[in-house]
């Protein structure tokens, strides 16, 4: 008797579902990421999307846990450093967001981004160039991440 009432509750609960209305989602359709998800890296610009923020210190390359950051910067006739190159490999990453919380001027940030695919594991290593371009997108768009 048992048996029946358990096999009955299960035909019921699949009816109940089979008529019910779909949860799936067709992609490119998302939900939205949660605020505090890490998504891709992007170099970030002055409010006015003209200057560079990152000021080259290394800070992030030393930090990351993965060792997924390289760089090079350069220093100019005045004194100030110039990134020239910036590399971050996301096959490495483990998305723990230590660059976004050290980076003295918000720089970098992880953007909420989360669809990035790359076929090998050399087009998974992000240079300055689509950092940046990641950057200018996520600020036009007004999809940046508060500070945290
Ligand atoms: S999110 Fe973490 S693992 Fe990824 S680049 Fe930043 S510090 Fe490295
Ligand atoms: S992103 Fe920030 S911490 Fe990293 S080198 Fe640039 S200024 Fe320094």
């Amino acid at each position: 008797m048992k048996g029946l009432f358990a096999l009955l509750k299960g035909l019921w609960m699949t009816g109940v579902q089979f008529f019910s209305k779909t949860e799936t989602i067709q992609y490119p359709e998302a939900v939205p990421p949660a605020t505090r998800w890490r998504g891709v890296h992007g170099l970030f610009f002055t409010q006015d999307v003209k200057e560079e923020l990152c000021v080259s210190c290394c800070l992030v390359a030393r930090v990351c846990p993965a060792q997924a950051i390289s760089m090079e910067g350069r220093e100019k006739e005045d004194g100030d450093k110039v990134l020239e190159r910036f590399d971050v490999d996301l096959g490495r990453c483990v998305y723990c967001g230590f660059c976004e919380e050290v980076c003295p001027v918000e720089a970098i940030r992880l953007t909420p981004s989360w669809d990035y695919v790359g076929r090998d594991r050399s087009s998974l290593v992000l240079h300055k160039e689509d950092l940046v371009e990641i950057g200018r997108i996520s600020m036009n768009t007004g999809s940046k991440k508060e500070s945290i």
